[in-house]
């Protein structure tokens, strides 16, 4: 089969082939509880950046990045009992988890000592075939198309995940307005709750954007929003936003980092934190996350927007990307 294979994360940047277009052998089953899925779509997501610029650290090398896979069953361990051949099925960055430690027993598996996450340390979705354990695999609602689907299975999931966090925050504000915002910003409306979207400087493409998914306010990071907000959510890798979001958070409101990875926080007065304002980070997802999201959205009439490539223009897709390019979410289709 085909895949966009990474061989070796690249920290300076010098080269626009982050992957190879590649034939390589089609997966096998490993586990009596694995799928094989003929994938119809698979999301880029910000956090492949940072796997093939080396930020995250020991990713499983050669590597099939991406862990937002929609596909259909094609073959099953003797185990599964899910899923049938035929069945389409998502499968997120949750890969697998040990069940045991203690914080899987306590229902925190996002944080499992042992956990292995899809497109990092096994094989993803940037393929024709990827194999998956059922046990992390879920059933995609047939409202959606495959390439619409796959960006829900981690910019809404995580996206949903960091929402939550936030609390009943009435006024949520956002920061980075790409894939995971464009989900989240149609849950926060169906919700009830009012929106403001912060983008790049200048970015009154993403602000227009912004507005078009129900924000009654978008502008500049760097600009006071009219009124302070309740909550904010950072889906942008950028360090510096934590403070400007805590300047323009209320008292006791909460600052929520939905990425894996960030550059440096700058450091900032206590002042804008004290009066029992909180940062706190998300990782990962459970399965819980995915269940309750994937039930909601299409109640909630979530509704993606998709840029599409060909497998073998990955890395155009991630170029894409890092430039800020894309309105939604890209999508590679085999
Ligand atoms: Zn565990
Ligand atoms: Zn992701």
């Amino acid at each position: 089969m085909k895949a966009a294979v990474l061989h070796q994360y690249d920290t300076t940047l010098s080269s626009p082939d982050f992957v190879a277009l590649e034939e390589v052998p089609e997966p096998e089953i490993q586990s009596q509880t694995d799928v094989v899925i003929r994938i119809g779509g698979a999301g880029v997501c910000r956090t492949d950046l940072h796997v093939v610029d080396g930020e995250l650290p020991d990713p499983k090398l050669p590597l099939v990045p991406g862990h937002e896979i929609i596909g259909s069953v094609v073959g099953k361990g003797e185990s599964v009992d899910r899923f049938a051949i035929g069945d389409r099925v998502g499968v997120p960055w949750l890969g697998w988890t040990c069940g045991i430690c203690e914080y899987c027993r306590k229902g925190h598996e996002n944080l499992c000592d042992r956990a292995r996450f899809t497109g990092y340390q096994t094989d993803g979705g940037y393929a024709e075939l990827t194999v998956a354990d059922e046990r992390y695999c879920f059933a995609i609602d047939p409202h959606y198309g495959d390439v619409e689907a796959a960006p829900l299975m981690c910019a809404g999931l995580i996206g949903y995940r960091t929402l939550r966090m936030a609390g009943d925050a009435r006024l949520v504000g956002i920061y980075g307005f790409g894939a995971a915002a464009h989900i989240v910003a149609q849950v926060v409306r169906h919700q009830g709750r009012r929106l403001f979207a912060f983008t790049r400087p200048g970015d009154v493409a993403a602000q227009d954007f912004a507005r078009s998914l129900g924000a009654e306010w978008a502008g500049d990071s760097t600009a006071p929003p009219p009124e302070p907000l309740d909550a904010a959510l950072i889906f942008a890798p950028i360090g510096a936003l934590v403070p400007a979001a805590l300047a323009a958070t209320r008292k006791g409101g909460t600052v929520v980092c939905g990425g894996i990875h960030m550059s440096d926080i700058p450091s900032f007065p206590y002042r804008i934190l004290w009066e029992e304002r909180a940062v706190r980070s998300v990782a990962n997802l459970t399965r819980r996350d995915a269940e309750e999201f994937l039930a909601l959205a299409p109640d909630a009439g979530v509704r993606t927007q998709t840029v599409t490539y060909p497998l073998a223009e990955a890395n155009r897709a991630l170029a894409d990307l890092r430039r800020g390019a894309l309105q939604g979410a890209a999508v590679l289709v085999p």
